[in-house]
């Protein structure tokens, strides 16, 4: 047992991508990028693939290469990256890339020149997000530019893709309008002659939600990791939490009624009762605005934070309960112990649980539980 821990179940992780694999009966990218939301990139993307994944997504080359460094061969898309990026060596191990504009079609085509071999790449439309991908203003062009160097030999493009602004409300107006404007730049792309290629428009709360988006591929990320985008139950789903955070106390103490708690006394004891102290902090990534609100698992009944989230440490009122250095504390996990969830922790401190799972680690291990960890 470890001082502070966080436990990643792999059983869970190649089930949620079993379910979501068979739910939509098409190749699934499963998206493994920022560390597989703080699960662990390559257990993770090794458990999503057993469970039936086609092909992994990450953010940046550098995970992609990171993937490819621990032995994976599966298909691998990258598609956040600025000028001057390793492209020959992503183009060398296989990674397939995404295009959004001319300069960078024009940098990976020199990159596959230079190696010998032609790039496989995805064209992005930005059809509403305003973040990756061409605007229909530029579509056109980049379209045009990437029908001519595929005829060099250099550029294989194999897909048309785009990301959504609000699929986690799935009856959203831009869920439809994006629909629509991908279906036109499909069309852009077919009349130049780019046909035949794969499309995919769907993250996970698309991929729950709105099986008309799911076209030729699905890029679900959350919904691996066994969360529900849209803030439900993922036992709904048929999905399985696969993150838990525990640590251990690290001393009891009993104080009188009125004793301020950690820095800022932001909690008052209102009674004589006992305090744990609990040695996880913002340094772990604990949120400090959890001050007073986050929900904690301790001595067998749910509890929360009192005082200030400190660097190293946070202090929690237990009460007149029998809790002892050394007892088990739970922040999150797939709440059937009664624990609470990342959801819940996402509810109490109005974020998302994406935020809270990514960012928690620091100084705590990372033990990984099934499959063939
Ligand atoms: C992160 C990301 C996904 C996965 O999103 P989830 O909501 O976690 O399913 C899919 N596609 C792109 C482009 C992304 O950035």
């Amino acid at each position: 047992m470890a001082r502070a821990e966080i436990i990643v179940d792999l059983d869970a992780v190649r089930d949620n991508a079993a379910v979501l694999r068979q739910r939509v009966d098409r190749p699934l990218m499963a998206v493994v990028k920022a560390d597989a939301y703080g699960h662990g990139l390559l257990p993770c993307a090794r458990a999503s693939l057993a469970g039936g994944a086609d092909m992994l997504g990450v953010a940046v080359l550098d995970e992609a290469l990171l993937l490819r460094e621990g032995g994976i061969t599966a298909p691998i898309l990258a598609w956040l990256g600025g000028p001057g990026e390793a492209l020959t060596r992503a183009i060398e191990t296989d990674v397939e890339l995404s295009v959004s504009a001319l300069w960078g079609l024009a940098e990976i085509q020199a990159a596959a020149r230079e190696v010998g071999r032609p790039a496989r790449i995805h064209l992005k439309a930005d059809t509403g997000l305003s973040r990756g991908g061409a605007t229909p203003t530029d579509w056109p062009d980049l379209v045009d530019a990437t029908v001519k160097a595929r005829a060099s030999g250099e550029i294989d493009p194999v897909a048309l893709w785009s990301h959504f602004v609000y699929a986690d409300a799935p009856g959203h107006h831009t869920v439809d309008g994006q629909v629509a404007v991908f279906a036109e730049a499909v069309d852009i792309a077919e009349s130049a002659g780019l046909r035949g290629l794969g499309k995919h428009l769907a993250n996970s709360a698309a991929t729950l939600t709105r099986p008309d988006t799911w076209l030729d591929m699905v890029r679900p990320g959350i919904a691996c990791y066994g969360l529900d985008p849209l803030g439900g139950d993922p036992a709904s789903h048929g999905l399985r939490p696969a993150m838990t955070v525990r640590a251990e106390v690290a001393l009891v103490k009993r104080v009188p009624r009125g004793t301020g708690v950690s820095y800022g006394h932001a909690y008052v004891t209102d009674r004589e009762t006992g305090l744990a102290l609990v040695p996880i902090g913002y340094a772990e990534g604990v949120p400090r605005n959890a001050t007073n609100v986050g929900p904690v698992w301790v001595g067998g009944s749910r509890r929360r934070v009192s005082g200030r989230v400190c660097m190293d440490q946070f202090v929690v009122d237990i009460g007149d309960d029998d809790v002892r250095a050394g007892d088990e504390v739970l922040l999150w996990g797939p709440g059937t112990q009664g624990e609470p969830t990342a959801q819940d922790w996402a509810d109490a401190l109005d974020t998302i649980h994406y935020e809270l799972v990514t960012r928690i680690g620091g100084r705590m291990i990372r033990r990984y539980v099934g499959g063939d960890a």
